[in-house]
């Protein structure tokens, strides 16, 4: 798994795929690929690396991140037991939205990540990456806007499940707003912790 995980990283690195490793070379930026515990029962998946990210190559270390390290310390999960990585690896220009050809070259990895480290559930941050899963998880019937399903837990039935995944398998899905929100609504940090309660019977 561990190898999975490093062979991931190389091919991340060499990936030409999308204009988007271009742009992340000429800015000498770095790749995102993920960090955390590789045997974790959570794992969180953003949209893209931004700024602070691409400069230092950690997931989520700039704004949003620190928020969403105030969620995990609400509900008493330290940083290192969980995953975290992103749909898209590297940093779209201006942090605009990942264009659907992006997401298509760069999902691959995410499932393997996913596969490789094989958690119980899947935290999705924002609307883009709960896209992604809940469609690649058989749950497409489930989605609608993050402002209706925010912190429901959603179950994979067996059959429903990809055959990609089917080790012990990823048991729940739960589709969160992305932390960046609550930097320009403070009021949705409330939210989003009441919400991250249910992250407490998964430690
Ligand atoms: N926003 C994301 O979606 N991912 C990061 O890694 C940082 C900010």
């Amino acid at each position: 798994m561990r190898e999975e995980l490093k062979k991931i990283k190389e091919e991340v690195i060499s990936c030409s795929k999308c204009p988007l490793s271009d742009y992340r070379n000429r800015n000498n930026y770095y790749p995102v690929i993920g960090e955390g515990d590789h045997n974790a029962k959570i794992v969180f998946v953003g949209e893209a690396p931004g700024l602070q990210e691409a400069k230092s190559g950690r997931p989520f270390c700039g704004r949003a991140g620190k928020i969403l390290d105030e969620l995990l310390d609400s509900v008493g999960i330290e940083r290192e037991e969980v995953y975290i990585t992103n749909i898209l690896k590297d940093r779209p220009p201006d942090n605009r939205n990942p264009k659907g050809e992006e997401i298509e070259a760069c999902v691959p990895f995410l499932d393997r990540q996913i596969k490789a480290i094989n958690p119980e559930i899947i935290c999705t941050l924002g609307n883009f990456a709960t896209r992604y899963i809940f469609k690649r998880y058989g749950l497409g019937d489930k989605l609608q806007g993050i402002s209706k399903i925010h912190g429901n837990v959603f179950s994979l039935v067996s059959g429903k499940q990809d055959s990609l995944f089917d080790k012990r398998g990823v048991e729940k899905i739960v589709a969160f707003y992305h932390p960046a929100v609550a930097t320009y609504n403070i009021n949705m940090k409330d939210v989003l912790k009441n919400d991250f309660k249910v992250l407490k019977s998964f430690k």
